[in-house]
C-alpha cells in the first residue's frame, strides 16, 4: 500500500518515509503536489487543519491515499499557544512579520511571553493530528502527543522548531539533544503515525 504525504516539507517527508517502511507501508511523493494551490488551514484545531489539507490534496490526485498532517506546541501557562499558530507565532504575537530566524524567533517568544508571567507552569506538550483522506473525503484519523516542559534557556543542536527548549522529563534531555530514531519512538508525530497506520491495517482499503 501506498500513502502520498500532503507535504513539501522535505524533513517530514523523509521521516515519514523512514518510518513506514518499518511498518511495510510505501511513502512516495505526491505527484504534482508542487503545483497544487495551498489550501488556507482556518481551523482553529489541529485536526480541523489535518483534515483540510488531506481533502484539498486528495481531491487534486484521484484515487490516491493522502496524508496530511498539522502539528505544533501547547503551552500549558499561555492558554495553549502557540498551538495553530506555532509555524508563525512570533509574527503573530511578539514581532513584526520576517521571513528569516522563525526558529529562534519563535523560541524568544515563547520565552519572553513567559518571562512576563509570574511563576508560569512550564508544562508543555506537542501535538500532531493525521488525516488519510481519498477523493476528498476523509478515511482516518489519529493524533499524538508528548508531554514535556519549557526550559529557559535552549539546549541541543538536532532537531527543529521549539526542540531545544522541549525537555522530555524522563530523559532530562530536550528534543533537540536526542537522535532523530529515538525521537521519532517517543515524538506525537511517531505516536500519530503508528496509531493511523494500526488503523489502516484493519481497514479494508
Ligand atoms: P507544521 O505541522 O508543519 O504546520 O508545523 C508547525 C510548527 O510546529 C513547526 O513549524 C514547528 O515550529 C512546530 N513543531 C511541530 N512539530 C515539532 C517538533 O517535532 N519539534 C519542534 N517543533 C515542532
Amino acid at each position: 500500500m501506498t500513502l502520498y504525504p500532503a507535504t513539501t516539507n522535505i524533513g517530514k517527508f523523509a521521516e515519514f518515509k523512514a518510518a513506514a517502511h518499518l511498518e511495510g507501508v510505501d511513502i512516495e511523493r505526491l505527484p504534482g503536489i508542487d503545483d497544487m494551490p495551498e489550501p488556507y488551514e482556518s481551523a482553529s484545531t489541529f485536526m480541523g487543519n489535518a483534515e483540510i489539507k488531506a481533502r484539498a490534496y486528495s481531491s487534486l490526485a484521484p484515487g490516491l491515499l493522502v496524508l496530511a498532517d498539522d502539528s505544533g506546541l501547547e503551552i500549558e501557562a499561555l492558554g495553549g499557544a502557540p498551538g495553530v499558530h506555532s509555524a508563525r507565532f512570533a509574527d503573530f504575537r511578539c514581532f513584526e512579520p520576517n521571513a528569516g530566524y522563525k526558529d529562534i524567533r519563535n523560541n524568544l517568544c515563547i520565552l519572553s511571553l513567559l518571562d512576563a508571567l509570574p511563576n508560569p507552569s512550564r508544562a508543555a506538550r506537542f501535538v500532531c493530528a493525521l488525516a488519510l483522506a481519498r477523493d476528498g473525503e476523509v478515511l482516518l484519523r489519529s493524533e499524538g502527543t508528548v508531554e514535556g516542559e519549557i526550559l529557559d534557556a535552549p539546549r541541543g543542536t538536532a532537531g527543529f522548531g521549539y526542540d531545544p527548549l522541549f525537555l522530555l522529563p524522563s530523559l532530562g534531555l530536550t528534543a533537540a539533544q536526542i537522535p532523530k530514531d529515538q525521537k521519532w519512538q517517543l515524538s506525537h508525530r511517531g505516536h500519530a503515525f503508528r496509531s493511523l497506520l494500526a488503523q489502516l491495517h484493519q481497514a479494508n482499503f
